[in-house]
């Protein structure tokens, strides 16, 4: 409701005058009139379409994005915060769009909700052991059987705090190798590990982490087994 800024008596919707005293509406009020028509009820739905979608389209991108970080599955935990998301970002939106300050504040809070929430649940993630060995199967899963031309994957196990890789080397066997060539492959190996990070994370949590190459006539090369200390 609107009210004439000389004597005060209500203004009809649209109107350019005052009807009681004359006076000319304000700039200010006629915007402020604008913004508040309502709008058609086709546009209404067309526009709260379009931000069902774009929130869908935004879901599905931090879903993609979620996975990734996560190593090939994006569970149920992440699937919660993705309704948040969706909520926020087509609330938000859909405040835009039809110009309604409510659905705009809610929308603002229930991203601010998720943001929070998402950065201290990864925070959470990141420094507790929970759903870690989750998170090691995951990235058992999704790792590669070849894992490059020479080197196979050929079995991976989890017992408590141990996980354990055996490899196979395609080009090498047992006996081609000589003990020093043996100790610097082993302390390449190390190297290597203490630098990737899917080790490195699976190490924080106190895994031990044994890996076994064996030669192509299944010949025990080397077997090497690092935690978290000897990375330091
Ligand atoms: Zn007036």
């Amino acid at each position: 409701m609107f009210k004439c800024d000389k004597c005060n008596a209500e203004l009809e919707p649209n109107a350019k005058f005052c009807t009681t005293c004359g006076e000319k509406v304000s700039l200010k009020i006629i915007e402020n009139m604008e913004s508040e028509k309502p709008v058609s009820k086709v546009k209404v739905w067309i526009f709260k379409s379009i931000a069902f979608f774009i929130a869908l389209i935004v879901f599905t991108i931090a879903r993609l994005i979620f996975t990734a970080i996560n190593g090939g599955t994006a569970d149920g935990k992440l699937a919660m915060g993705g309704i948040l998301l969706f909520y926020g970002v087509y609330a938000l939106l859909s405040g835009i769009f039809l110009k309604d300050k409510e659905a705009r504040k809610r929308g603002g809070w229930v991203l601010l909700i998720y943001v929070v929430a998402s950065i201290a649940f990864s925070y959470f993630l990141n420094n507790s052991s929970f759903g870690i060995d989750e998170q090691i199967r995951n990235t058992i899963n999704s790792t590669p059987i070849k894992i490059d031309k020479d080197t196979e994957l050929s079995k991976v196990s989890m017992n408590g705090n141990n996980v354990t890789f055996k490899y196979k080397l395609l080009n090498i066997a047992k006996d081609d190798i000589s003990y020093a060539d043996l100790q610097t492959f082993k302390q390449t190996i190390k190297t290597e590990l203490c630098k990737d990070k899917e080790f490195l994370k699976m190490m924080k949590h106190d895994k031990i982490i044994s890996t076994y190459y064996y030669g192509k006539y299944n010949g025990l090369i080397s077997n090497i087994t690092i935690s978290n200390r000897e990375c330091r």
